[in-house]
C-alpha cells in the first residue's frame, strides 16, 4: 500500500475515518500477534539493510519507537547523530521538543509511534532522495503493519513523501486532511521550531491544533482493546 494523499484540505473534521482496509500487498490480514511478529521481522530486515550507500556510514539503522498498535504515528525525515548512536528515532534536540509536544497532547493522543522516512543517517544530515526511494518500501510496510489512524508528517520531506501533490508544508501544517489509509496532520519539523521564535510559535500553535482535533475526534477512545482492529 502506498501511503499518500491527493485530496483537498477540509476546514474541520468531526470524526476519524473508519479503519483502513486491509492491505492486499503486505501481511496485515493476520491477527495482531502475527502483525507484531511481522513488524519485528521487518525491523530486523531494516537493521540489516544494504540497499543504498548510507548503510556503509551508519552506526545502525534507526527503525521505530513506540506502541505496536498506535493510533498516531509521527513521521520524521532521517536520523541525526544521536539517533544513529542510540538506534532510536528522535532522541536528540528535536526529539526532546517532540516529546514535550507528545506530553502536552496528553490522553488525546492515545498510543503512538515515531519513525523516519529514511532509516540511516545521511552524511551531514542532508536529505538523500536516493535513500528515501530505497527506504520507501520499508516505510510503506511499517505503516501497513502498524495501521495508524493518524499520520503526523514532521517537516517538508516527510510531508512530501506522504502527500506528494498536497500544498506545501507551511500551508498545510496545523490542519487535518484525509489520506487513503489514515488521516494526515502535518506539522513543521521540530528542528525548524528550534531555529527561531517565530517557528517555535508556529509549532506550538499547530501542536495545540493537533491536540484539539484529536480530542474532538476521540482518537483516545480507539485505544480500548475491544475496539482495536485485528
Ligand atoms: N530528525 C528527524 O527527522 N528524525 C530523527 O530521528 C531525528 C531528527
Amino acid at each position: 500500500m502506498r501511503h499518500g494523499s491527493e485530496r483537498t484540505n477540509p476546514a474541520t473534521v468531526p470524526t476519524l475515518p473508519p479503519s483502513p482496509a486491509p492491505s492486499s500487498t503486505s501481511l496485515p490480514r493476520g491477527s495482531r500477534g502475527s502483525r507484531t511478529r511481522a513488524f519485528r521481522a521487518l525491523s530486523e530486515e531494516i537493521r540489516g539493510c544494504t540497499l543504498c550507500p548510507l548503510a556503509q556510514g551508519r552506526t545502525q539503522a534507526v527503525v521505530y519507537r513506540g506502541s505496536l498498535r498506535p493510533n498516531v504515528v509521527f513521521v520524521g525525515e532521517a536520523p541525526g547523530a544521536e539517533e544513529d548512536r542510540q538506534g532510536i528515532p528522535f532522541v536528540g534536540r528535536s526529539g526532546r521538543l517532540l516529546d514535550r509536544a507528545i506530553a502536552d497532547l496528553g490522553p488525546a493522543l492515545g498510543e503512538y509511534g515515531v519513525l523516519n522516512v529514511i532509516k540511516c543517517r545521511p552524511p551531514r544530515n542532508r536529505f538523500d532522495p536516493r535513500a528515501a526511494r530505497a527506504c520507501r518500501p520499508y516505510l510503506d510496510r511499517q505503516l501497513d503493519l502498524l495501521r495508524p489512524r493518524v499520520l503526523v508528517p514532521l517537516g517538508a520531506r516527510a510531508w512530501t513523501a506522504l502527500a506528494p501533490r498536497a500544498p506545501p508544508i507551511l500551508q498545510a501544517a496545523g490542519s487535518p486532511r484525509p489520506g487513503p489509509d489514515a488521516w494526515l496532520f502535518p506539522l513543521i519539523h521540530p528542528a525548524a521550531a528550534l531555529r527561531s521564535r517565530r517557528w517555535h510559535e508556529r509549532w506550538d500553535r499547530d501542536v495545540l491544533a493537533l491536540g484539539g482535533w484529536l480530542a474532538q475526534a476521540g482518537c483516545n477512545a480507539i485505544t480500548r482493546p475491544r475496539l482495536e482492529r485485528t
